[in-house]
């Protein structure tokens, strides 16, 4: 007798050590794209998207997106990394084509942590996928969370001067969701501590405040990069071709660029919050460019 098909099932958490730290990557929720041309190298030809897209074995028309967000638990505190997309869909008409909905409570529960363990919520950036989840229903989905924000990202969205058109429905969500969350915030700026042995590191771009975080214990290190490349060839491979969704293109091709460089040349483990899950990889130099190497087994040691 033939057997019925069971549909597609991927893995949605990752928990390893990394020194003294345990650290897991939670997949909040993913969608499918069309694309990649021209959200991403759209001032350059299709052909050229077309080429490299091939030449990594990727479909050039339509690209999976996914929503991660890190948790490490440091021995002292649970600390969270963004919070997915949340309640967004179902609250918010304007995102229902657009976003999916967020599954980190449920997950995070699979990793063994329930919402009122996390200690610090950190919020690398303002963007709908990352501050979806800190509120369902108008209340706080992380009871006993302090919140962690970067300075200049959280002024920008509060004065909401200079907010380009694409980014209006952006600020308003801001407004609701985030702002309220000021009197239990801290707002830290690059190399500021927010925990032992995490620090910001400041790749501003994508948004106006962006920042990403260095996690060190036992001399083991991770880059937790957020958004600083939100796919892992074409941003990466290609991080001088502009992309739709960064706010201030030319700072963050610069960004981009340094922040490979660095991970590249000091052998950082990256999580990356858009890249396939686990999210995990390192940085490799080659010819031109940057290539994104998924992990294998070295943090499973
Ligand atoms: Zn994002």
């Amino acid at each position: 007798m033939p057997t019925s098909m069971q549909g597609e099932l991927q893995p949605a958490v990752y928990r390893f050590k990394l020194g003294g730290f345990e650290i897991a990557t939670i997949m909040d929720s993913k969608v499918v794209r069309d694309g990649l041309h021209p959200s991403f190298g759209g001032e350059r030809p299709a052909a050229e998207m077309q080429a490299l897209a091939r030449a990594n074995r990727i479909d050039p028309n339509r690209y999976e997106h996914p929503f991660i967000p890190t948790v490490v638990n440091t021995g002292k505190e649970l600390v969270l990394f963004d919070t997915g997309n949340g309640a967004l869909r179902r609250e918010r008409e304007q995102l229902r084509a657009r976003l999916p909905d967020g599954r980190l409570v449920e997950r995070l529960g699979e990793a063994g942590y329930r919402p009122a363990d996390v200690d610090v919520v950190v919020i690398t950036h303002g963007h709908p996928d990352h501050i979806g989840g800190l509120t369902e229903n108008g209340k706080p989905v992380f009871s006993n969370a302090r919140y962690v924000f970067g300075a200049a990202e959280f002024d920008f969205w509060k004065r909401g001067e200079n907010v380009r058109e694409a980014r209006k429905f952006n600020r308003q969500l801001f407004v609701d969701i985030a702002l309220p969350l000021a009197d239990r915030a801290r707002f830290v700026k690059p190399g500021d501590e927010v925990a032992a042995g995490i620090r910001a590191v400041g790749p501003a771009g994508h948004s106006p405040g962006l920042l990403a975080y260095h996690v060190e214990s036992e001399g083991r290190r991770l880059l937790i990069w957020a958004d600083t490349c939100i796919h892992y060839v074409v941003a990466v491979q290609r991080p001088e071709w502009q992309i739709d969704v960064d706010d201030d293109k030319d700072k963050a091709v610069a960004t981009r660029k340094r922040i490979l460089d660095m991970a590249a040349t000091d052998e950082l483990f990256v999580a990356g919050f858009h890249m396939p899950f686990p999210g995990l990889g390192l940085i490799e130099k080659s010819a031109g460019g940057y290539r994104w190497v998924p992990v294998g087994y070295q943090l499973n040691l």
